[in-house]
Parts: structure tokens; C-alpha cells; sequence
């Protein structure tokens, strides 16, 4: 099975908007003008993304069907992989796509987060499977380079820099996934200062194969006696190859005891591992004990948000596929003449096929936009100093909840959108639609479900320093709803998201006494809910602020291409009448005093 016997689209994203998001709304080319990433201008931005497009267009989406087809097998001990994940990592690492966040000290390019991030956009958007080793290999490294001993930034960096190592986040265990508290691998400290090793790891992307030398497990575990929950939690480096000081790799007595066979990212190997099963599985501890989790939220946060970014990935290319078939396929009349003797029009044509396009093209460009704001939080944060710092800081805090998670959590419908277009077609195997339905599943399950972030943002993140993350937000917000008035086209748009925005607080103000009143289980026990009322108003922001652009390069830019800026108008129009009116019922549910799900009695759902 290739890609030849399956309906696809002629595109999988829009280099266009990219663009658009990258240089027109975020100014990404001047962050070269801070020392940390000067060299990194327009032009060599452009050369970048132009390799990942030729890449993603020559590697990673001519293999996409076939990596459905044939999943990751556990062989002989060893998890065998599409061989084309060889090359992707031989390739990501010649072009050290691995090191480009990694600092020059240590052999990295320093490239800005924003635009790697659109880089990562394209890439998984062409074949999301083939960008998970690079990709967690990026962010295990990042981790060494930040935390671990120098000694170790010499014995691992380089391989994994080159693509000949791989690299891993290796937390969940059977009893603890949602809960890491509960991790019970254990580590014990050795004479030599090495730890021993014993537990199991499930679900580990990435935790064998047969593509590289080696594989880096970063792995939370308990040292004997360490305090319970997640202040006795230590990071370890633990490679599946023990390495010789000549070089040479041995056995680490890291097991590899399953690979999942998945509903969807089946190019993936998804591992289950057993450390020690022998007794003679060695780790090397990550900066301090005890500080294991801390340390492994930088990567979870970046990887936080490439799980939102990817869900955007994927549903682009579900879009760009039904909005191919929706230009080919015939099928009735214009409602108001209905004569048979009339021939069929194009599905396009219909106001309803028109809405589903809409739905799907804003909720991806909203999400690629999040996305990338939220990677520019990141890079400003790291030039910045004092105030200025705290202030990224706090909304790149406050956003990344929201950035994993609304995506993730709209990319189930907009690629069931994508299938729906497709009619019958679209739930046969011969249509891409519904390879892409499974492949966006995983995204509201990995790096923590939507629960799990619905309780971070408003457990944690709206009350973050008495509440300075929000108010520096809706600074932001003001900011684009006081130019949007200005505009007859967005005007009302911009009232109706101040109104909303105001509601939001008034909620946020109701919850606390919900809080002070009932306690806490009744303060969260919508928490998801707030998370979707959160990204729904923080998409309307985003779509506002393009839509200033719009109106700005649509009246005084002569070069501006002006059918690309009428269609961000036209988006916006769609988000603000058909996506932000379905706040209302999220607030009235999340202002109701009748607490459903708290007061029931579990043994009366039968
Ligand atoms: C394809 C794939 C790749 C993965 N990759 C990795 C990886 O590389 N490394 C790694 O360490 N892990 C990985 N995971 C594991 C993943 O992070 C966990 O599956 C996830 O965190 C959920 O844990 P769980 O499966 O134990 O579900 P559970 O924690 O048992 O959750 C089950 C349900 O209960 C809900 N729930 C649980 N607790 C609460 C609560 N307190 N309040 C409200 N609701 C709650 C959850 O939201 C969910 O709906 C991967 C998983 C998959 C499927």
C-alpha cells in the first residue's frame, strides 16, 4: 500500500499563512536583532523553511500511508521500524534540525523557537509519525544541556545532535500516568556514583527501535528513602547502551517487553520497558535528587506545545484533502433552482460544505497562530530581563495549558469535519480523511489528558501570582481589541469579545467564592470546561489581531497580496459568528450553581 491508492490532497498546509504569522503578525525576522539569536534573519528563515518543505514534501508525506499500514513490530527483542525513519534521522541531523534550539556552547544553532516551531508545523503536517524521533530527541537533549553534569553534555549531545542517538521522556508507569506522584521506579546509589535502576515504563514514543545506536531514556524515578509524591522524584539518564570509555556500547539491561499497537500514529513505536529485570540496569542522576519533576517540566512544557501545534499539523492536512474533494465531487443543485435538467454542482457550493471549510480552515490557522505566539512568549522570555522577563514568563505559563490542549481537543473535530465532507467516501480506508481521525486521537491523551490541563489552568495558572498572568493577557487582548474598533470590519467583532472577556472575569470571580464556599472539588469540577471557554476566547484574540493586519495591508500595502488578507477577514467573520457565540453556553453551565457531576452518586451510572 503507497500513497498512490489513496484519495489525497494536493497540499497539506498553507506556506502563506505561515508567513503571514511568522513576519507580518509576530515580526519573527527581529528577534535576530537580540545577540542570543542574531544571524538568524528573513533570508536565513526562508532557506530553513524551504528545506523543511522540500523534506516534509520528499520524505515525510510520500511514506504517510504507508507507516499506517505497517505498524512497529517487537522482533527478537528489538522494535523494528519503517526503515524510512533511518534517513529522517540521518537527514534531521546533517541539517542539525536536532541542535537548532540547542545553544552555540554546546554545538547548536540558537535558532528562535518561533521559527523552528514553524518548522515542526510543516513537518508533522506532512507525516506526523515521522517526526517524533527528532523530535523527542530535541527535547531529551535540551534537557541534558540544561540540567545534567558537563561531563554528560560530551558523552551524549553530539550523538544525539547527529541523529545517531535517540532520546526519550520516560514518566508513565501502570500505576501512575495522569498521577506522577505515584511513580514507584526506583534508583539506588552505587560507590562509583551511578544509581541502579528497577521499574517498568509504559507507553514510552519512541523507547526502542531499530533506527539509531542507542536510546537515552530520561527517566523519573525514586531514590531509596526519598520523601513521597512528587518531591522524591529524581531524573536519571538512562541509555539502553551503557557506553565504554573507548566508545563502545554494551548491554544496559533495559528490556524492551512490548510495543502497543495503536488506533492511529502507528509509524510510531509506542514501548513498553522493563529497567533492570536483571538487576544490572545503571542511570546517571540529572542535576539534584529529589528535583526530577521540576526539571521535566521544561520538556514537558515544550512538548506541550508541539502537542498542540501538531494537532493543528494534522487537522491542516485533513482540510487541504476535503477541501480538494469538496472542489471535485458533483453532487446536487443550488438550493434555489432545483430544475434536474440543471448539472450538478461542485459540494463546494453548498452553505454547508462552505461551514464545515470554514470551521476547520479557522480553527487550523488559529492553532498554527497559538501555537507560534506561544513560541514567541518563549524566545522573548529568554532575551529578556527583570520585569520584562516575568511578564513573557507568566503568559507563556498561562497559555500552555490552553496551547495543548483546545487544539488538541478541536483537531477530533475538525478532521471528523474533514471525513464528513467526503460523505460515505470518507469512512472507507481509500480516502485519507479517516487516517488522519486516528492519527489526531493521541493528542488530548499524551503529555497529560485535557482533565489534567483544565485543572493546571484554573487550579493553578489564573491564580499564578495573584492573578498577574491573566491581567498581563488581557493587556494583550485590550491592546488588539482597541485596533480592531477602529476598523468597520472588525469593530463589532471587537465589542463582542470585550463583553466576552468580561464575562470570563466575572466567572473567574464567581469560581473563587465557588471555592472559598464549597471547596475545591466544586471550584474544578468543570475545569475542562473553563478550558474550552479559555481557548475559545483566546482563538477570537488571535483572529482579531490577524484580522488588524488584514485591514491594515489591505489599505495601505501596495505589495500585499489583497484576495490573501480579504480571506482573514473572511475568517474572522466566520470566528466571531459561528465559533465565539458557543462561549455563551460554556458560561451559562460554568455559572450554574447545580453541581451535577459533584453531588452524584457514582453507583447510580449503571
Ligand atoms: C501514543 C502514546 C504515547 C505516549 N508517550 C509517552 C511518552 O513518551 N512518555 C511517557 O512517559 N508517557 C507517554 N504516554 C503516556 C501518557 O502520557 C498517559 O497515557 C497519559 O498521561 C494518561 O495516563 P493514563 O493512560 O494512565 O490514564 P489515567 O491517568 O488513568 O486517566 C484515565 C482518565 O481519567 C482521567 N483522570 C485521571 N485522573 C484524573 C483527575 N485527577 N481528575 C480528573 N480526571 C482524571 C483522565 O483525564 C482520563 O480521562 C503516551 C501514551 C500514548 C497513548
Amino acid at each position: 500500500m503507497n500513497n498512490n491508492s489513496v484519495f489525497l490532497g494536493d497540499k497539506f498546509y498553507n506556506r502563506e499563512h505561515v508567513n503571514f504569522v511568522l513576519f507580518d503578525v509576530l515580526h519573527a525576522e527581529k528577534l535576530a536583532e537580540h545577540e542570543y539569536f542574531s544571524g538568524h534573519d528573513k533570508d536565513t528563515i526562508d532557506l530553513y523553511l524551504n528545506s523543511i518543505d522540500q523534506f516534509a514534501k520528499e520524505y515525510l508525506f510520500p511514506h504517510l500511508v504507508e507507516m499506517d499500514r505497517k505498524q512497529p513490530e517487537l522482533i527478537d527483542g528489538r522494535i523494528r521500524v519503517h526503515p524510512v525513519h533511518k534517513d529522517i534521522m540521518r537527514i534531521s541531523g546533517e541539517n542539525g534540525w536536532i541542535s537548532i534550539l540547542a545553544s552555540k556552547e554546546v554545538g547548536g544553532m540558537q535558532m528562535p523557537s518561533t521559527i523552528a516551531t514553524a518548522g515542526s508545523f510543516i513537518l508533522a503536517a506532512a507525516n506526523y509519525s515521522g517526526v517524533v524521533f527528532a523530535g523527542l530527541t530535541m527535547g531529551a537533549a535540551h534537557l541534558i544541556e540544561s540540567f545534567a553534569d558537563k561531563k554528560y553534555h560530551d558523552i551524549y549531545l553530539q550523538k544525539m545532535f547527529a541523529g545517531e542517538w535517540q532520546g526519550t521522556m520516560a514518566l508513565t508507569e501502570p500505576g501512575a500516568g495522569s498521577s506522577l506522584s505515584d511513580v514507584v521506579s526506583t534508583a539506588e546509589k552505587q560507590e562509583d556514583g551511578s544509581y541502579k535502576i528497577s521499574g517498568q515504563k509504559i507507553f514510552i514514543s519512541c523507547g526502542d527501535s531499530d533506527v539509531v545506536d542507542n536510546v537515552v531514556h530520561l527517566l523519573l524515578a525514586r531514590v531509596k528513602g526519598a520523601p513521597a509524591g512528587i518531591k522524591g522524584i529524581s531524573m536519571f539518564i538512562v541509555p539502553r547502551e551503557r557506553i565504554s570509555d573507548d566508545g563502545s556500547l554494551t548491554d544496559n539491561d533495559v528490556i524492551s517487553a512490548g510495543v502497543y499497537h495503536k488506533m492511529g500514529y502507528k509509524g510510531a513505536p509506542i514501548a513498553h520497558l522493563i529497567f533492570g529485570e536483571n538487576d544490572n540496569c545503571l542511570g546517571w542522576l540529572v542535576g539534584e535528587e529529589n528535583k526530577g519533576l521540576s526539571y521535566m517540566f521544561q520538556m514537558m512544557n515544550e512538548a506541550r506545545i508541539s502537542v498542540g501545534l501538531h494537532a493543528a499539523s494534522i487537522s491542516s492536512a485533513a482540510y487541504y484533502a476535503s477541501l480538494k474533494y469538496a472542489n471535485e465531487r458533483l453532487q446536487g443543485r443550488n438550493i434555489a433552482e432545483k430544475a434536474p435538467e440543471k448539472p450538478q454542482v461542485p459540494i463546494i457550493n453548498h452553505a454547508d460544505v462552505k461551514r464545515m471549510l470554514l470551521f476547520q480552515k479557522t480553527f487550523v490557522e488559529g492553532s498554527v497562530c497559538l501555537e507560534l505566539q506561544c513560541s514567541y512568549y518563549a524566545d522573548m522570555e529568554r532575551v529578556s530581563e527583570g520585569e520584562e522577563k516575568e511578564r513573557y514568563n507568566l503568559l507563556l505559563e498561562l497559555l500552555t495549558p490552553v496551547a495543548k490542549s483546545y487544539p488538541a481537543e478541536m483537531s477530533n473535530l475538525s478532521t471528523s469535519t474533514a471525513i464528513q465532507i467526503f460523505g460515505g467516501y470518507g469512512f472507507t480506508k481509500d480516502f485519507i480523511a479517516e487516517q488522519y481521525y486516528r492519527e489526531t486521537r493521541i493528542h488530548t491523551i499524551h503529555e497529560g489528558t485535557t482533565a489534567m490541563h483544565g485543572l493546571d489552568l484554573l487550579g493553578r495558572k489564573v491564580m499564578m501570582k495573584n492573578g498577574k498572568a491573566v491581567m498581563y493577557l488581557m493587556q494583550e487582548v485590550m491592546k488588539d481589541i482597541t485596533s480592531a474598533k477602529q476598523n468597520e470590519n472588525t469593530k463589532v467583532h471587537a465589542s463582542s469579545l470585550e463583553k466576552k472577556l468580561m464575562q470570563l472575569q466575572e466567572l473567574s470571580m464567581h469560581l473563587m467564592g465557588v471555592a472559598q464556599k464549597e471547596g475545591v472539588e466544586a471550584y474544578l469540577s468543570d475545569a475542562t470546561l473553563y478550558l474550552e471557554l479559555f481557548g475559545i476566547l483566546v482563538l477570537g484574540w488571535l483572529w482579531l489581531k490577524m484580522a488588524n493586519i488584514a485591514n491594515n495591508k489591505s489599505a495601505n500595502d501596495d505589495s500585499a497580496n489583497k484576495e490573501f488578507m480579504k480571506t482573514k477577514l473572511l475568517c474572522c467573520n466566520y470566528f466571531f459568528e459561528y465559533e465565539l457565540p458557543k462561549a455563551e453556553g460554556l458560561l451559562t453551565r460554568l455559572k450554574s450553581t447545580n453541581r451535577v457531576t459533584v453531588n452524584m452518586d457514582s453507583t447510580l451510572i449503571d
